[in-house]
């Protein structure tokens, strides 16, 4: 690795496999009966007395987790939610085989066998989702500059969309309409800080109102 200035090993660190971790938790909701996959529309949501109503099913509270669909979240107009674009490759290096996640303004993540996922870009200006030349070009660069020299073979490239905020705070709390929620915001690094938030989230909905920290909450918004 092309270091200058040396490299500092943090050792109590490591990465979530998300898309597995996904599936096991969402086989683990089905088996308890209490997870329904299907796209949900929020013109289906209204108010009945004191309660919502969701395709005749009766909900006293809603928390709306959705990512930057919450761009599109008729409750959640006055929101400062961006979508921020990132991309990723998968590579082969045969010429690198280590354990050790390398960071160096991208990640290089080891996956085995000699491939590694890189990434991420961070693009405020986009027309869509998909990917694209430039991202892999400037991910590219970046890897050669950690790397100089070493052969790279692309197998895939994806692209995804970041549920950023114009602070880089989460977007947590009660909406205006009383039972409506939003936990979003999560940016960057929504894996990092869920374990954490979502602990927040659920004390504060149980009745904690001081549980959801204070750079977090939606009153900030109001302020400004
Ligand atoms: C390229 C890239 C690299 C990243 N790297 C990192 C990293 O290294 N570390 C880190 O901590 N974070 C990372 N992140 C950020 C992380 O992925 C996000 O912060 C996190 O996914 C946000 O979680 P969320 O649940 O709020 O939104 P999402 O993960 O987007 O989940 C929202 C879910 O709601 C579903 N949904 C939305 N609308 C509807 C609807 N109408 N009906 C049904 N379902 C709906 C979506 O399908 C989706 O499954 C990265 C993101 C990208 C794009």
């Amino acid at each position: 690795m092309e270091a200058p200035n040396g490299i500092l090993r943090v050792k109590t660190a490591g990465y979530l496999d998300v898309p597995a971790f996904l599936d096991h938790v969402r086989e683990y909701w089905i088996k308890t009966g209490k997870f329904t996959e299907t796209h949900f529309k929020h013109e289906e949501l209204r108010k009945e007395d004191s309660h919502w109503v969701w395709r005749e099913q009766a909900f006293q509270n809603v928390v709306f987790c959705e990512g930057i669909s919450g761009l599109q979240n008729p409750w959640m107009k006055q929101m400062n939610l961006e979508n921020t674009k990132g991309q990723v490759l998968e590579v082969r290096i045969p010429e690198l085989d280590t354990p050790h996640i390398m960071n160096k303004h991208i990640f290089v993540l080891p996956q085995g066998n000699s491939i590694f996922r890189i990434g991420a870009t961070n693009e405020w200006i986009f027309d869509d989702l998909q990917p694209t030349e430039a991202g892999k070009t400037e991910l590219m660069e970046k890897l050669e500059k950690i790397l100089p020299g070493k052969m790279v073979e692309i197998l895939r490239q994806e692209a995804g969309g970041r549920p950023t905020t114009t602070d880089r705070r989460p977007l947590m709390g009660a909406l205006s309409e009383t039972g409506l929620f939003v936990f979003n915001g999560l940016g960057s690094r929504g894996v990092l800080l869920v374990p954490y938030l979502a602990g927040c989230m659920c004390r504060y909905l149980m009745g904690d109102e001081e549980a959801i920290p204070e750079e977090g909450r939606l009153h900030r918004l109001k302020q400004k």
